[in-house]
């Protein structure tokens, strides 16, 4: 098995990630929000922004945030597809929305838009509830968010694919948004392998092998889920799906045939050592290496 035959299904089969950051038990938004490290905005401003969510406010609250130097915007990809019998079909989408809400309040003068809750799993289709949108859709979402977010005046715009099948046109469409737009700087964490190299280097922390840690609603997902949501996750439905190599012919069977040609519950991995302690622990890298990424890629 070539690891990055591995890296690549984990990457297109699924795999949303989050960050864990409870704000119950760290106080409220507006001191969470006083952890940033942005050193430019003086910070009086600050405490008058209560919510970093723009679903949840109004436009003169954002225009005011703008206004006080929340130019960057955090926008996750998620998907709507099944997550075998055991997570909800909303799973990619619930983790990265809260993936991209920490990311959002870790860099600190940063609003969060509302999540793309659907993405591109025509290999789930077979399994109901999964719902898939065409890449040239995809594309045209992402580039209809890109011009609403200029107009609305940010001149940082983050996207986090969280969702594998939706890193490939994501990647392409910033790029062209991009070339489009040059006076904006327009940010995606689209290096697969190494977030998947963290999420296994965690996974190999707890003893789990790449395999069980899984490509999709596997351990790692589960546990991530089980953190969040875990009132969703039905734990007497844990059971192993596909847990051998992932290599190329793997790849070719999936994309060719649909996931159920390898996996019948819809599960690559294997949940059943999955625990919401896990998950935090996989929020907590997961949000650090997409806040280092972004820096790396911001001016
Ligand atoms: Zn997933």
């Amino acid at each position: 098995m070539k690891m990055e035959s591995s890296h690549n299904l984990r990457m297109y089969l699924c795999c949303a990630i989050v960050i864990s950051l409870y704000l119950c038990t760290r106080g409220t938004l507006g001191s969470q929000l006083n952890i940033s490290n942005n050193e430019e905005m003086p910070s009086t401003a600050v405490d008058s922004v209560k919510s970093i969510r723009m679903a949840e406010m109004t436009w003169p609250d954002i225009k005011s945030a703008i206004e006080q130097g929340y130019t960057t915007v955090v926008v996750a990809v998620g998907s709507t597809e099944q997550h075998g019998p055991h997570l909800p079909t909303m799973t990619d989408t619930r983790i990265g929305d809260e993936l991209a809400h920490r990311v959002a309040i870790k860099l600190g003068h940063t609003l969060q838009a509302r999540t793309i809750p659907v993405g591109c799993s025509r290999h789930h289709l077979s399994f109901p509830g999964t719902i898939s949108l065409r890449d040239e859709t995809l594309r045209m979402i992402i580039l209809d968010y890109i011009d609403s977010l200029i107009r609305s005046g940010f001149n940082r715009i983050v996207f986090l694919p969280l969702h594998g099948g939706n890193f490939p046109i994501v990647q392409a469409t910033l790029k062209e948004a991009q070339i489009a737009h040059q006076g904006i700087e327009i940010i995606g964490v689209t290096d697969v392998t190494k977030l998947l190299d963290c999420m296994n280097a965690a996974s190999a922390e707890f003893g789990i092998n790449a395999n069980e840690s899984g490509a999709h609603a596997g351990e790692s997902e589960t546990s991530i889920m089980m953190a969040l949501e875990k009132n969703l996750v039905i734990k007497d439905r844990f059971a192993p799906g596909y847990v051998g190599l992932t290599g190329e012919k793997e790849l070719k069977i999936i994309f060719e045939q649909g996931m159920p040609a390898l996996t019948k519950n819809g599960v690559l991995g294997d949940p059943r050592k999955a625990s919401a302690d896990k998950g935090e622990i996989y929020l907590d890298r997961l949000t650090e290496f997409l806040i280092q990424e972004i820096k790396k890629q911001s001016h």
